[in-house]
């Protein structure tokens, strides 16, 4: 009987090893389903992480379309903060064109030297005395391949400018004509005593002796103050006007073109309509100066005076 039992405690034991052993043997066989199911949930998340890298990367190009992306897949992602910092321009010095510019809320203007011929200041307050052009063109001679008109039979001082802005005034004026306008030059350099009949011939019409309107403002300079003895302006209209007035020539369908292209040919409108204040002279929209492309640009674009953009400079 004891014998019979210790047989049974054996195949007990043998048993037991065995069911031991299947146990290890199954855990061993469980294991890599395990691994690979790990390795598959590691594999998932490891898919997007390149794209958010990726994101992270293309957020410096791309910066608005994918910005949720990277603050809340990559936040980690420092990456992003040299893209940040060339944001923050250099605030420009105060005691610049460009940093006078800025205060003013305007864009940087362009790098000019503003002594030079192309930016001389005439007005009320800036006298040139007895200046003159050093060469005069005349503009009559090319009538008859531009037909554009001019005061040369009438005036013949009147129909000439500095010639180092009569082909960029040509080409203007054909390129007015070519859009169907008329075009008559009106008036261009006037001499220091040309001016000063001149003053004195409008200021005893309009019964005023300091050249100014009942606001104040130049209706004709005094002689040495008048920009046209610079030779670098025109008055421009479509016809001979005895009076021009901004009433009349306001919406002139020349006056709208000159306006609108004037600046392609370096030429701006001198006395703008709501700048009598800055300019001291009344709104006329037929007196056009040449600054030079460049220039001419910034202020039409940026809605200054001459004043104000030398003023720039200063
Ligand atoms: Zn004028």
């Amino acid at each position: 009987m004891k014998i019979f039992i210790r047989i049974i405690r054996v195949i007990l034991g043998i048993a037991l090893l065995i069911g031991f052993a299947y146990g290890l043997y199954t855990c061993a066989q469980a294991a890599p389903h395990t691994g690979d199911y790990l390795y598959n949930l590691e594999e998932t998340p490891a898919a997007p992480a390149p794209v958010v890298s990726q994101s992270g990367k293309t957020g410096s190009s791309a910066a608005s379309a994918v910005t949720t992306d990277n603050g809340t897949a990559a936040p980690t992602d420092v990456q992003a903060a040299p893209v940040v910092e060339p944001v923050p321009e250099p605030t420009p010095l105060p005691d610049t064109p460009e940093g006078r510019a800025a205060a003013l809320g305007l864009s940087a203007p362009p790098q000019v030297d503003i002594t030079s011929w192309e930016y001389m200041l005439v007005n009320g307050d800036n006298s040139i005395d007895e200046y003159a052009p050093e060469t005069l063109a005349y503009l009559n001679p090319t009538i008859d391949e531009t037909d554009i008109r001019t005061t040369y039979s009438q005036y013949r001082q009147n129909s000439v400018v500095d010639i180092r802005i009569a082909q960029a005034l040509l080409d203007m004026c054909v390129a007015a004509e070519n859009d169907g306008q008329v075009v008559y030059i009106a008036s261009g350099y006037r001499s220091y005593a040309s001016q000063q009949e001149n003053f004195i011939r409008v200021c005893n019409n309009n019964g005023v002796s300091d050249g100014k309107d009942a606001n104040g403002f130049y209706i004709t300079m005094p002689p040495g103050c008048s920009e046209h003895q610079s030779g670098l302006c025109a008055d421009i209209t479509d016809k001979w006007y005895g009076i021009k007035t901004a009433a009349e020539l306001r919406n002139n369908p020349l006056s709208v073109w000159l306006a609108e292209h004037c600046a392609e040919y370096g030429f701006i409108l001198r006395f703008p309509e709501g700048k009598e204040s800055v300019t001291g002279v009344m709104y006329e929209p037929w007196h056009f100066r040449y600054v030079g492309v460049d220039a001419a640009k910034y202020i039409t674009e940026n809605g200054i005076t001459l004043e104000e953009f030398v003023g720039l400079y200063a």
